[in-house]
């Protein structure tokens, strides 16, 4: 299946969202030497790349001087002749106005190719603004038509008279400059112009948009709302299906912009949640886990981890974390020790709800008692998880204040705990179990550190809805990178109070604080919000 030396692939990379490439085109760009991509082709197609592919732009944008069509045939035929895969890879099809032809008839000659179609604007666009191209009572055929005749062509090439008697749906593909001239002509050859029509912007991304009118007034109508390329324009009666059948456009962040600031490797699972919903996420990394697993300290907590009674664990970077050390050091889940009594059990649940009795010192047993592991949230313990420990205590709602109340009932007196978290971590914990005479001894598995944010991500950021912050050094460390530059007119999102008032410190106003303090409570705060 992998891109094979010598050829070129003339591939077509679809609409613009990233999940219509088809499975033959990522395996090509996976494998490639050298990949000539256009302007729209969706964001994060050449993601997948091999590290050492030479990735080139060659793309055309209105106005500005570009790569001319000839050479880019010379190019691809160079490189193929050089011994290298070739992709070539183009927005939509390669052969529905994508010049694939033109390309595909300067590399025969002496070049093997291959074609990889794409799913084309056409039939994509349409499809996600609810228009079904062809329909059982509507239209028995579709034509997809250019708006944008080849100068060199010499007059039109286009058959109006004929458009206009074409029984069934138009779709046009780079009309929106001349959509008021096309529509002149289609009127004055004879087609009604009451028919429905609709413009799709930007059919399948984040920002579409969808504007319906008729064929007399779509002109005027894409004019009005500012619709710009890409753009098609679908003329007949499924145009007007539109209105019952549109299903991105409902979704409830569609058009939202929100800004993601965890750190990348954290970020991921909220980013696709949002896009499910149907945000414009822009990932803007405030900080990046810097792990500090390597000190003498950390070396010293896993391998005698058996003698402490308790272990607390408060993030998943920190429970990863800790079982990469533990591996560093030969050791793995069994560590911990000790085989869990039923009194122990008994113990462990109530510890976990509010009312937390006297039971605890029941658990001491002849034998070696298991360490009891507490996470500080059901991230964490869903990450304990994965290395094969289910933790003894998860509070509810995941703030130290709460770990320390749900570890009210479990016997710290003149025991060893550790904690094992990020270096700059807040003290309540430690203190709270110090307090109450526990031998504790604290180790930093990580440190956070500031990630300095893309130029690009930045400028995105500027349009954004909402800014959304999941920890205080997120919100520190991007108001200090971001200076003036930080988005002023989005709404503030903030995952807890300890969150919003590290914001309000840094000079924001916090304009929604999650219930639940996780991923899924600020999602419901969102959610909330922008259906108001
Ligand atoms: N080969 C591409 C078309 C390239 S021509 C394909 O098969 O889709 C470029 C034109 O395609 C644009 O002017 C616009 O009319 C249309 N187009 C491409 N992507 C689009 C999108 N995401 N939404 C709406 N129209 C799009």
């Amino acid at each position: 299946m992998s891109a094979r030396a010598g050829i070129v692939y003339l591939v077509g990379a679809g609409p613009g969202d990233p999940g219509l490439m088809t499975a033959r085109s990522l395996d090509l760009i996976a494998t490639a030497d050298v990949v000539f991509y256009d302007r729209l082709i969706p964001p994060g197609a050449l993601s997948g790349a091999r590290e050492d592919a030479e990735l080139v732009y060659v793309g055309k944008q209105p106005g500005v001087p570009s790569i001319p069509q000839e050479e880019i045939g010379e190019r691809l035929i160079e490189a193929a002749k050089a011994g290298r895969s070739v992709v070539r890879l183009k927005g939509g099809d390669p052969f529905v106005f994508g010049r694939g032809g033109e390309e595909g008839e300067a590399v025969r000659a002496g070049i093997e190719f291959e074609v990889v179609p794409g799913v084309t604007a056409g039939v994509a666009a349409t499809a996600y603004a609810g228009i079904p191209v062809t329909h059982r009572d509507e239209a028995s055929a579709v034509a997809f038509v250019t708006g944008h005749e080849n100068p060199a062509k010499g007059g039109s090439a286009l058959d109006w008279d004929a458009l206009a008697r074409f029984p069934g749906t138009l779709v046009f593909y780079m009309s929106v400059k001349r959509l008021a001239e096309n529509a002149v002509a289609l009127i004055a050859a004879g087609r009604d112009p009451e028919q429905p029509a609709a413009a799709v912007e930007r059919g399948t991304m984040a920002g579409q948009r969808t504007v319906g009118a008729t064929l007399g007034t779509i002109a005027e109508a894409v004019e009005r709302e500012g619709i710009g390329a890409p753009a098609l324009i679908v003329i007949g009666p499924v145009a007007a299906r539109h209105e019952d059948l549109a299903w991105l456009e409902r979704r409830p962040l569609h058009g939202r912009r929100v800004v993601v600031t965890r750190a990348r490797a954290q970020a991921s699972g909220l980013a696709a949640t949002l896009r499910d919903l149907g945000a414009d996420v822009v990932e803007l990394p405030a900080i990046r886990i810097e792990p500090r697993i390597e000190t003498e300290e950390v070396r010293r907590a896993v391998e005698s981890i058996r003698e402490y009674s308790l272990v607390c664990v408060t993030s998943p970077n920190g429970a990863h974390l800790l079982f990469e050390a533990l591996d560093e050091a030969g050791l793995d889940a069994r560590a911990f020790g000790g085989t869990r009594n039923s009194k122990q059990e008994e113990r462990v649940e109530s510890s976990a709800g509010v009312d937390i009795s006297a039971e605890a010192d029941a658990a001491a047993s002849p034998s070696a008692p298991a360490t009891i592991v507490a996470a500080i949230g059901p991230g964490t313990a869903r990450a304990l998880a994965k290395h094969g420990i289910v933790a003894d205590v998860v509070p509810e709602r995941f703030v130290a204040e709460a770990l320390v109340a749900a570890l009210a009932g479990v016997e710290v007196e003149g025991r060893r705990v550790l904690v094992a978290r990020a270096a700059e971590g807040r003290d309540v914990l430690p203190d709270a179990l110090r307090e109450r005479g526990a031998e504790v001894d604290v180790v930093a598995l990580y440190e956070t550190v500031r990630e300095e944010p893309g130029a690009e991500a930045v400028e995105a950021a500027r349009g954004a809805d909402y800014v959304t912050f999941t920890s205080s050094s997120t919100v520190r460390n991007l108001t200090d990178a971001l200076g003036d530059r930080f988005p002023t007119d989005a709404r503030v999102v903030s995952i807890g109070p300890v969150t919003s008032e590290a914001a309000r410190a840094a000079g924001l106003t916090v304009d929604i604080e999650a219930e639940r303090h996780d991923v899924d409570g600020i999602l419901a705060a969102l959610l909330d919000d922008a259906a108001k």
